[in-house]
């Protein structure tokens, strides 16, 4: 299961219902900030989440809608110690910007904290047994732009019944077998894998992109995606505006999760001109299983189950 939580979801500025885009994804026992636009902190401390192992940051691009909450945060991270490290990954462009930033943070000072700038290029990012994390190439306005692809490896299931018939007793022979070691037993005989192992589920598959501005170059790396988080600025109407500022309007982003595949679609990065309402309209006739993502919204995408909306104990 990932879950998802929105702490920004506005475009460009803010407005009094949105802030500015960042979003954190988990996965075990990992967390990501996805883009960390002005206010970020606030949202963090109100989202519940606060400032814990939140040491890996993926940016989608350099605007300064994405980024200028890392001045911010770097700051207090140094301030109060509570984190001593962190990375921060995306193009060259952004972290060009970033680095600047940083430089008015910390001036001529070596800074308390260690923040790693790590220049991405397109493909695996970091993985696990059971996890990998890879980034694609993006179109929008200016260069360097990215996609995160989350997904958990396809797995093969324990089937505890034949192993029980098969007298595996419970231990590390079990573990053994689902690492793909046959195991010896007492009496001689040899299990195989294969003898207690069902077909391989694929793995759960899910993708944040950030602003776009085509979406035929994203139908492959979203493929299949059970979820799938894409901004929509603009609404039909105003089309040639979308496509002059390098941004998608709904029609589109419902358009690519027809074409992808997808299974749910998430929309954020919405302008102000806008009321949540209009954006669902134009999407969800295209694509019924639409959501247009709010500040905090905090969601379970997991295999086989529809879109879960966390309720929020206030
Ligand atoms: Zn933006
Ligand atoms: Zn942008």
């Amino acid at each position: 299961m990932f879950e998802l939580v929105f702490l920004g979801t506005s475009a460009s500025a803010p407005s009094i219902q949105r802030g500015l885009p960042a979003a954190i994804v988990i996965y075990n026992e990992y967390r990501f900030m996805i883009d960390c636009g002005e206010g970020t902190q606030r949202q963090l401390l109100r989202s519940g989440l606060g400032f814990r192992r939140l040491d890996k940051i993926l940016l989608t691009h350099g605007h300064l809608d994405h980024i200028l909450g890392l001045a911010g945060l770097a700051s207090t991270f140094a301030r109060w110690e509570m984190i001593d490290h962190m990375e921060i990954y995306g193009g060259k462009w952004a972290l060009d910007r970033v680095q600047v930033l940083m430089a008015v943070v910390f001036g001529r000072y070596q800074p308390p904290i260690r923040v790693e700038m790590i220049d991405l290029k397109p493909g695996v990012i970091m993985e696990d047994d059971a996890f990998q994390l890879s980034c694609f190439p993006v179109t929008h306005r200016g260069p360097d732009n990215y996609g995160y692809l989350f997904q958990e490896k396809d797995r093969r299931p324990f089937l505890v019944d034949k192993a029980e018939a098969l007298g595996v007793p419970a231990g590390p022979e079990r573990a053994r077998l689902v690492h793909g070691q046959p195991v010896t037993l007492p009496d001689g005989r040899t299990v195989e894998p294969e003898d207690v192992l069902g077909p391989a589920r694929p793995g759960l598959k899910f993708v944040f992109i950030g602003d776009a501005s085509r979406i035929d170059d994203l139908v492959a790396p979203v493929q299949g995606a059970h979820a799938l988080v894409i901004e929509a600025t603009y609404a039909s109407m105003e089309v040639d505006d979308a496509r002059e500022y390098g941004h998608l309007t709904a029609r589109q982003a419902a358009e690519l999760a027809v074409g992808a595949g997808v299974e749910h679609l998430i929309l954020t990065h919405i302008s102000r001109r806008y009321a949540e309402r209009e954006v669902l309209d134009e999407a969800r006739p295209i694509f019924a299983n639409t959501v247009v993502a709010r500040d905090l919204d905090h969601f379970q995408i997991r295999r086989d189950a529809p879109l879960i909306k966390v309720e929020r104990e206030m």
